[in-house]
């Protein structure tokens, strides 16, 4: 059971509710978001929640019988949105657009880069400064001086930044200079991330784990929301099988089942989800018509390079025409 609380809700009101739920020996975990001020409580199934839903002070109340509680959409059937600012809104029928190479690797990489997207008017640029590579031996990120000059660069052009975060000791020092952090495949579980990612007041959006199950995915989302931040989008970005002609197993099935599951966005990674450059656009377009929010693209003037993921990194001329048949296939849908 969710139960939101008036903002206004009085010392004496909260008293009566305390007291209520004491007497009936339901166990609470109180939550405080940017927006909202919230009680989640496990409840046995013959609960009358009414005896709740009546008491001053209380806004609404939910039944979730869902395993997550916050992200899920059995008690919040509108689905959300995220606000960045200057008009990018990412929200369900936006599909937006997020791209960019795998790494960010100089400042004239970054320019030739932002110039592009502004010309195919996207609005969010991706690009990891610090990067979980299985080789200890590969580009493993310009790190925070990276991140200052990618900041400064899309700043100066209205362009929105994602970019991974690996540890919790790097989100104080990122946190000024980010509009998305994005929680990546290896970190999916990483529950100190996830919990310290509630606390800071900047959008989060959480990739679906190498082997994680749907529900993995939304129980970590539930993490970052209890741990008080609502801004928070699920990502699909392929997940590992039996196959190896490919890189992952992109899930398409994961984006309408993550959309009736959550009220959250979701945003398709097909360039990890399939890891081959010829066949990036297919899957982009797959993920639109499976109904994603958006999706978040590789892309780099020459590939082949890249410092990372070269191989699934479209050029700018096949990012020019992916754009196109996206708005093409959003005006037929
Ligand atoms: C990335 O976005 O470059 C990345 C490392 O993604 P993932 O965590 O999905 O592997
Ligand atoms: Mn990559």
């Amino acid at each position: 059971m969710i139960i939101q609380l008036n903002t206004n809700c009085s010392p004496a009101e909260r008293e009566q509710l305390d007291q209520l739920l004491k007497n009936n020996n339901i166990k609470m975990v109180e939550i405080q978001t940017q927006f909202n001020h919230y009680l989640v409580c496990v409840l046995n199934k013959e609960y009358d929640i009414r005896n709740i839903g009546n008491l001053p002070g209380v806004q609404d109340v939910h039944r979730v019988t869902d395993s997550y509680k916050l992200v899920s959409r059995q008690w919040k059937n509108i689905s959300t949105s995220i606000d960045l600012g200057d008009g990018v809104v990412i929200q369900e029928g936006n599909f937006t657009l997020m791209a960019g190479p795998c790494s960010i690797e100089s400042e004239e990489q970054v320019e030739r880069i932002v110039n592009e997207l502004v010309k195919n008017n996207v609005k969010i640029m991706r690009g990891g400064v610090f990067k979980p590579r299985s080789s200890p031996y590969s580009f493993r990120g310009l790190g925070i001086d990276g991140l200052k000059m990618f900041h400064a660069q899309c700043k100066s052009r209205g362009i929105k930044i994602v970019t991974e975060v690996m540890q919790v000791s790097q989100i104080e020092e990122m946190v000024d200079y980010v509009d998305i952090f994005q929680v990546g495949a290896r970190n999916t579980q990483n529950f100190n991330l996830l919990d310290a990612l509630g606390s800071v007041d900047v959008p989060v959006m959480i990739k679906r784990g190498i082997s994680g199950t749907i529900d993995e995915l939304l129980q970590s989302a539930e993490y970052i929301f209890s741990a008080g931040n609502e801004k928070l989008m699920l990502c699909e970005r392929g997940i590992r099988t039996f196959e190896n002609v490919y890189r992952n197993t992109f899930d398409i099935n994961a984006i309408p089942i993550l959309k009736e599951k959550s009220h959250l966005p979701v945003i398709a990674d097909p360039s990890h989800g399939i890891g081959i450059r010829k066949h990036v656009d297919k899957i982009a377009l797959a993920s639109l018509a499976a109904g994603a929010d958006g999706a978040i693209i590789e892309m780099h003037y020459e590939p082949e390079r890249a410092f990372s993921d070269g191989q699934q990194n479209l050029n700018f001329e096949e990012f020019r025409e992916l754009v196109q048949k996206i708005n093409m296939l959003r005006e037929l849908i």
